[in-house]
């Protein structure tokens, strides 16, 4: 085992608009090039891994000792080249070079790469080019046929000396280390690259979906003679619930919940019960501008978890009804909402079926 992984870190992030440079956005809980470095020494593959930066300031996370972190040049393939000089006093047989902004290969990647290297010099993974690709020569626009293009990924492996003597005599500018052989009519080793190892260019790449959890609970009275409802469904029983509305539970916790991840207050704040326009309203009326305000503020539901907390009626006999009814109110799919059915052990109101209680919770993103 005598590989070298080189991880090029000091790029300028032209693309990318941030006041962060790119390597050092927040991805996935930690800085992007950290999971390159992640990877390569949970491959144990490498004597060491070397990250190029434009400055050691730059890098806060203390590293074991096989990660040396050194400075890079102007251009990538400067960094390339002054990452390839300082493992050359070390003898190496092999050297992988990656990209910081690709953060998502695999460590079987990895184990490929490193296996082709004993037949060959160059190992390069590639993805098929999911769009068609146009080149123009002056003013004249072609088609590049999407049978014979490819996208080239990295990390690319290479045998050191192979690379090295090729490095030291580029002069201009290169994308990336397999340019040099493909210029110099060296064979290269193609194989099947990853289609998630995407390149992060541009900040869409990265999406930040902000994640927020709201919890909603609700408890009203049964009483004789009334309809109930539950998430907007009459069902057939001895009492319905009593409240300044219909006193759906399901309804009420279900708004709560919503509001509560979108940071809005409450129900009752939304929908005073002393105000005479909601007395006797139905909730399915009350939900339907959450549903708005959840539209216009791009929030969507992740999924729901509710607990319907009684002894009679029996969940079971309702639940595909009641999930239905809310996937159709809240225009969301059945699959995202759970409901769950609970008794108290005949213990107190709701034990002696006086009451109905329900809790929701709920994962929203914006
Ligand atoms: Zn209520």
């Amino acid at each position: 085992m005598n590989n070298y992984f080189i991880i090029l870190a000091s790029g300028q992030s032209k693309r990318f608009y941030s006041n962060k440079l790119k390597q050092f956005i927040i991805y996935k809980n930690k800085p992007l090039f950290e999971h390159s470095i992640e990877k390569a020494l949970g491959s144990k593959l490498f004597k060491k891994i070397i990250l190029v930066v434009n400055s050691k300031k730059q890098i806060k996370t203390n590293f074991s000792k096989n990660v040396v972190i050194i400075r890079g040049g102007k251009e990538r393939s400067d960094s390339s080249l002054i990452g390839l000089k300082y493992i050359k006093k070390l003898k190496p047989t092999n050297v992988l070079i990656h990209d910081a902004a690709r953060p998502n290969f695999t460590i079987k990647l990895l184990k490929n790469l490193v296996r082709s290297l004993k037949k060959n010099k160059a190992v390069i993974p590639i993805i098929n080019t999911k769009d068609s690709i146009k080149y123009r020569v002056k003013k004249q626009l072609f088609n590049l046929s999407r049978d014979h293009s490819f996208s080239t990924q990295t990390p690319q492996a290479f045998r050191f000396n192979d690379l090295y003597g090729l490095s030291i005599k580029q002069k201009g500018k290169i994308q990336d280390e397999a340019t040099l052989f493909i210029e110099n009519n060296l064979k290269i080793k193609f194989i099947k690259g990853e289609n998630f190892n995407n390149k992060i260019t541009y900040k869409e790449d990265i999406k930040i979906n902000k994640t927020f959890v709201g919890i909603g609970f609700d408890i009203h009275r049964l009483i004789k003679g009334k309809k109930l409802y539950l998430a907007g469904l009459k069902i057939p029983f001895h009492s319905g619930l009593m409240g300044h509305s219909d006193g759906d539970v399901i309804i009420h916790s279900v708004i709560d919940a919503l509001l509560g991840a979108m940071r809005k207050k409450d129900i009752g704040t939304l929908f005073p019960d002393n105000k005479k326009k909601f007395k006797n309203i139905r909730s399915t009326k009350l939900l339907k501008p959450i549903v708005e305000i959840m539209g216009k503020n791009k929030f969507y539901i992740n999924n729901l978890d509710i607990n319907l907390i009684c002894e009679q009626p029996k969940v079971t006999k309702y639940r595909d009804k009641i999930i239905q009814s809310l996937s159709n109110l809240l225009k969301i799919d059945e699959s995202l909402i759970n409901l769950k059915g609970k008794t108290v052990e005949k213990l107190g109101l709701i034990g002696k079926e006086k009451a109905i209680a329900c809790e929701v919770i709920c994962s929203i993103s914006q």
